[in-house]
């Protein structure tokens, strides 16, 4: 059977569409196919915006190593590209004396992940550069930002079109097989059905990814990790932000905390909290924003009664559950599974918006 397409990427996500530009530029034929209607409707427009430092990940994950790396690659991107973005900078805060002596385990992890600009501040340094914040003390984060995430995916797709590669809309992988030529043999749903062969597949289907990968006969089941859904609230702050920058608690075993993010436009929002669910479900409680001000007034006690809206939620594709730590991004290519030509991402969770370029080289690198 003649193959109808060299590479296809399925999800145009942020990070699909980062994969689709890298083999773009490095010369393969590339096709997107995107379930929905347009680019990022997933995960990739429902999160923070945040590009990350690389602090808290473990030594050596590829979380600290394509987070790190994806940071500056996005910098200097955005910067090419004319993506907006800003490097204001945020601050972690320790709200008590026992908190504070917790710091330097923080900036001793950032270190060992090449993140070497963090300097820890007193609370009194902290509120001259926060007024309304209330801390024992803080670590800065100089070189943490944010970005306008879709400004970002279009300029990935417009990079990947113009090297030639192409994006199908409404079109939903069904299901596929390993052919004995090693090539792929897919079949599509959606407005237009089609089945088509392929010499690679990368699945960057997010929250699907397990699920897309069970469709594909042929790949070892025991190579798919189990899918688990985290759901975060967000609650935006009504009228004008008294911080300038990301204002984040001391990370505990769920999480970030609730923390402080601001929008390009300025306008603050609070989350994301955790609560683990069974299906994608994106409705937001607006009962969850009561425990919303109690966390938020630990470093911001003058958060005004009623000042939270209800925003939006984002749903983290987790490959463990809550009992288990955080897992790793999981680049699942031949080495790991034995069928050349196939790369799933597995688990790409915050970090990948930051990481989305060097989690693109890694998946080049990952079919070889
Ligand atoms: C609450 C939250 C906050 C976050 N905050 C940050 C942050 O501040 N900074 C950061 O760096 N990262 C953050 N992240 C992580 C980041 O948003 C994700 O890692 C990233 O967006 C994942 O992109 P993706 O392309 O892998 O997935 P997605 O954006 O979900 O894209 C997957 C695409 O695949 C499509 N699809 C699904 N099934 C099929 C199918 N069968 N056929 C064809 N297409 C299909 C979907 O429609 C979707 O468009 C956050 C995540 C969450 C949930």
């Amino acid at each position: 059977m003649a193959v109808d397409i060299d590479c296809v990427v399925l999800g145009a996500g942020v990070v699909g569409l980062a994969v689709a530009r890298e083999m773009a530029l490095a010369g393969r034929e590339v096709l997107v196919i995107e379930a929905t209607e347009a680019i990022g409707t997933g995960t990739s427009s429902r999160n923070s915006e945040v590009i990350h430092a690389g602090i808290y990940y473990p030594q050596n994950s590829l979380k600290a190593k394509l987070c790190v790396a994806g940071k500056h690659l996005l910098y200097d991107y955005c910067n090419e590209r004319g993506i907006p973005h800003n490097r204001l900078g945020k601050l972690i805060v320790a709200a008590t004396p026992e908190q504070s002596a917790q710091l330097e385990q923080i900036a001793l992890r950032a270190r060992q992940n090449g993140v070497d600009d963090l300097y820890q501040i007193s609370g009194a340094q902290a509120r001259e550069l926060e007024p309304a914040l209330v801390c024992d003390a803080a670590l800065v984060s100089p070189s943490t930002g944010i970005v306008d995430s879709h400004a970002l995916m279009l300029a990935l797709q417009g990079d990947a079109e113009n090297q030639g590669a192409q994006c199908v809309f409404h079109t939903r992988f069904n299901q596929g097989r390993v052919l004995e030529s090693g090539e792929f043999l897919l079949q599509f749903e959606g407005d237009e059905p089609m089945e088509l062969t392929a010499n690679c597949v990368i699945n960057a289907t997010g929250l699907s990814a397990p699920a897309v990968a069970g469709k594909l006969q042929g790949l070892p089941q025991e190579s798919i990790p189990q899918a688990y859904f985290c759901k975060g609230s967000y609650f935006t702050l009504s009228g004008r932000s008294p911080f300038s920058r990301l204002i984040y608690p001391m990370p505990d075993s769920a999480g970030l905390g609730v923390h402080l993010t601001l929008d390009l436009g300025g306008q603050a929002k609070f989350g994301p909290d955790t609560e683990w669910i069974d299906h994608e479900d994106y409705t937001l409680d607006a009962r969850r924003g009561d425990t919303f001000y109690d966390a938020v007034r630990r470093y911001w006690p003058a958060l005004p009664d009623g000042a939270l809206s209800p925003g939006y939620t984002g749903i983290r594709p987790k490959i463990v559950g809550p009992a288990s730590p955080a897992a790793d991004f999981m680049i699942s290519g031949p080495a790991t599974h034995g069928i050349p030509g196939l790369v799933n991402l597995f688990g790409i969770e915050s970090p990948g918006l930051t990481a989305c370029l060097a989690l693109a080289q890694a998946t080049r690198a990952a079919l070889i």
